[in-house]
């Protein structure tokens, strides 16, 4: 195969987004959550995680999550290290009765089902599938006792609406909402427990998990708590909540995780909460989505509107035009990260269309795909 070689575009100053970072996580960082660093480097920076400055700003951090989703009471914001992924794992210890249905429809949401697959204490897990490019809905099935579903597949762009199926008293409704917790909205009274990792919505680094938690999975969790069930300690989701209900995390967390993650908060409860950010992504996702539909050589990737996410755009280009050449030469002038996700080996871009990330620049973004195709 002939190699050929991505020509020197230069896309005009005019055309380029104010702030060039599209990525789907890590994703952007707004500069007053660095300024909010620099503000805590003598304070909290280098200062014990077990002294009252580090366990207030845990404390503000779970209080304004909880303002953010409006957390009916019972309900407890708790956290530990080692992101979404390391959840799962927590979650098949201590979360997981016996059975689990999943439904999978990227590759995110197929990685909870093998671990729950893999899990020697577990039975084996329900999997519902679908190609990439929409999701299936959840089914009362007997003898399951979590329903684990992704409010948004990062890798293939597609949101879905959060239902408890009907007629599963008893069971829990688990929720990998990674990239969409304080983008997308969703009602607490349809979910037990709503997990994620602070750098999407919240732009802040990865390596910490959070989950709101409804007053049936904190009884769940202290049901196989008390159990004797084996589990590692720093998968013990007992030990996560009993240390979280202090403010505490069970081993060092990154203090400068934390710092931007309030940061973030304070920004998005001073703009409109939950609200106001889903509408910030509304907004880019609107600009997105009919940019490409009225291009005869892009097209969204999710072909039906309802499923489309508004925080992960994903674009298909005409096999005339190389998407990777495309995203490589937006990288040449400092607009990032516009890559498919790997696994999924279509021609497209990528787009994170996170609250913080402006909707004006998704559309200079636009503006840019176009002078770049224009120009190969
Ligand atoms: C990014 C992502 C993950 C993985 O998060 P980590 O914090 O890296 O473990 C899991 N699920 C979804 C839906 C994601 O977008």
């Amino acid at each position: 195969m002939a190699v050929t070689e991505t020509p020197t575009i230069t896309i005009p100053a005019a055309l380029l987004p104010a702030d060039g970072r599209f990525c789907c996580g890590p994703s952007k960082v707004r500069s007053e959550q660095i300024d909010a660093l620099v503000a805590a480097s003598a304070t909290i920076m280098g200062t014990s995680h077990r002294k009252p400055a580090v366990k207030n700003l845990v404390g503000d951090v779970r209080s304004k999550l909880s303002e953010l989703f409006a957390l009916p009471d019972g309900w407890e914001i708790i956290l530990g290290n080692g992101g979404s992924t390391m959840f799962w794992d927590a979650a098949t210890f201590g979360l997981v009765r016996e059975r689990s249905q999943h439904l999978v429809f990227g590759e995110f949401s197929s990685k909870f089902a093998e671990a729950c697959a893999t899990a020697p204490h577990l039975g084996d897990p329900s999997v519902i599938k679908v190609d990439p490019g929409s999701h299936p809905d959840p089914t009362a099935e007997a003898g399951i006792d979590l329903y684990a579903l992704t409010h948004n597949e990062t890798s293939t762009g597609v949101a879905m609406e959060l239902r408890r199926p009907a007629d599963t008293d008893g069971a829990l409704v688990a929720v990998d909402a990674t990239s969409a917790a304080g983008g997308l909205m969703w009602d607490p009274a349809e979910v037990d427990a709503y997990y994620f990792a602070p750098q999407k919505c919240f732009g802040s680094d990865g390596g910490l998990w959070l989950s709101a938690c409804s007053p049936a999975a904190l009884e769940r969790i202290n049901e196989i708590g008390s159990s004797n069930r084996w589990r590692p300690a720093s998968l013990d989701l007992q030990i996560a909540l009993d240390n979280s209900t202090q403010n505490q995390t069970y081993n060092t967390p990154a203090l400068a995780t934390l710092v931007m993650l309030d940061a973030q908060l304070d920004w998005m409860l001073a703009n409109g909460s939950l609200a106001g950010m889903a509408g910030r992504s509304a907004t880019s996702a609107e600009i997105l989505y009919s940019w490409a539909e009225s291009r005869d050589w892009a097209t969204p990737f999710v072909t039906n509107p309802a499923h489309r996410s508004n925080v992960v755009g994903t674009i298909d280009l005409d096999d005339s035009i190389d998407a990777t050449a495309v995203s490589d030469i937006l990288r040449a002038n400092g607009v990032l990260d516009t890559d498919s996700y790997r696994k999924l080996g279509r021609n497209q871009l990528r787009v994170g269309m996170f609250p913080a990330i402006d909707s004006a620049d998704v559309a200079a973004l636009t503006a840019c795909i176009d002078h770049v195709v224009a120009a190969l």
